[in-house]
């Protein structure tokens, strides 16, 4: 899939002469490998920029996870409606995820997808910007339509969504159609100059921190080098910013159980919570594809609740909380057990799931060995908030 010509801002040129290939890093992550014959076939003729986007002997890859890498652009055809993973998702309510890359810069133990660098993902997906914003003015269309409240824009994903290079141009073209604009991170990435420069523009920050203490902090994040001083530089920054800051731990029982008051204590001392409520704990949950840490424990809700308000006021959230209210959605376009034929356009996130697209929907089909451009004769399993899964028949 061509890599926009426009979009080119910035790259590096190596050479990887074990495998006799240029390689380009693209506005920091997109990594492009061209055969070192092929490029130099082209070399002369034409300029880098228009090698890499129109050169069709390329492999593109997520230079942070190392994983094939997919540039999902209008004229691809992919739509944005139907993974988890990129695109839209509309869970019925006036919040819309919009989810531009995946990918993460952490590899935290806990991941509930076992994001960075984990051994389940293969594949990474990123949007073009043009593209992701006019669906989401598409969607939000739809739902001004049918609901009277403001519509958030919610900007997160399965990974870091500041390793978007286009993040800022996303949320300046958002501006225009939600109301609302509030985005996840680890604030890893952020800087006291680009909170700065978001200010005005974004609406809400969910920053994870899950530990006050270092050495908890690197072990939870899996990542020797995480800076917990620079995360709470920035969480200080957002709290004097005019974006509202909710600081979002995720509670591992038995790695910081006593940081939950800690970090407490750290939001209401830097003002976070301006408009919305300043916390969102999050309880720890083992889930299919994500990261299980050794030990530990795992609470149940009702103790999980029950610890939350020895713990402090006000800290189970709900979905008033942040204005959230059931809003139509837009229409399904496959049934559960419905039969199809399906194309095979790219491949799934994980081993053995492809993925197809059909009614301007995309579709997972789980455990195929089919091969991109083969069709497949399938049921669909699962249409749920507009995600759709198929099996082979
Ligand atoms: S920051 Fe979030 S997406 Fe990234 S590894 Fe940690 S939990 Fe997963």
């Amino acid at each position: 899939m061509p890599i926009p010509y426009l979009l080119l801002m910035s790259y590096t040129k190596t050479t990887d002469s074990n495998k006799d290939e240029v390689v380009f890093i693209v506005d920091r992550i997109i990594e492009v490998r061209i055969p070192n014959r092929v490029y130099q076939r082209y070399a002369g003729r034409y300029d880098d920029r228009e090698i890499i986007s129109f050169c069709t002997r390329k492999d593109i890859f997520n230079a942070v996870t190392g994983r094939r890498l997919y540039y999902i652009s209008e004229e691809s055809g992919i739509p944005l409606i139907g993974h988890t993973a990129f695109g839209i998702i509309d869970r019925g309510t006036n919040l819309l995820q919009v989810r531009p890359s995946s990918g993460c810069n952490l590899n935290c133990i806990f991941c509930s997808v076992d994001e960075g660098k984990g051994k389940t993902k293969v594949t990474d997906y990123m949007v073009d910007v043009d593209y992701i914003s006019k669906k989401f003015e598409e969607v939000s269309d739809f739902k001004r339509r049918h609901c009277n409240a403001p519509i958030e824009a919610h900007i997160d994903g399965q990974g870091e969504p500041f390793l978007y290079p286009y993040i800022r141009k996303l949320i300046e073209k958002l501006q225009g159609t939600a109301d609302i604009i509030s985005i996840q991170t680890n604030g890893v990435m952020l800087t006291r100059d680009l909170v700065k420069r978001l200010d005005g523009y974004v609406d809400r920050i969910n920053l994870s921190l899950h530990s006050m203490d270092s050495s908890t902090a690197k072990r939870l994040s899996g990542i020797p080098s995480y800076d917990l001083d620079h995360v709470l530089e920035i969480a200080e920054a957002i709290a004097e910013s005019s974006i509202d800051l909710l600081i979002a731990p995720v509670w591992v029982p038995g790695y910081n159980d006593k940081d939950m008051k800690k970090i407490i204590e750290f939001g209401k001392r830097i003002g976070a919570g301006k408009i919305w409520k300043p916390f969102g704990i999050q309880k720890y949950v083992k889930y299919k594809f994500g990261r299980a840490p050794k030990n530990a424990r795992i609470m149940n809700f009702k103790t999980f609740y029950r610890k939350l308000e020895e713990i402090g006021e006000g800290l189970h959230l709900y979905p008033e909380d942040f204005g959230m209210v059931k809003c139509a959605s837009i229409p399904k376009k496959f049934k559960v057990g419905e039969r199809v034929k399906l194309k095979i356009e790219m491949h799934g996130r994980v081993r053995n799931e492809m993925i197809a697209v059909s009614r301007d929907r995309i579709v997972q089909v789980v455990d195929t060995s089919k091969k991109v451009g083969e069709t497949v004769n399938a049921r669909i399993v699962r249409n749920k908030q507009n995600i759709y899964v198929a099996r082979e028949t």
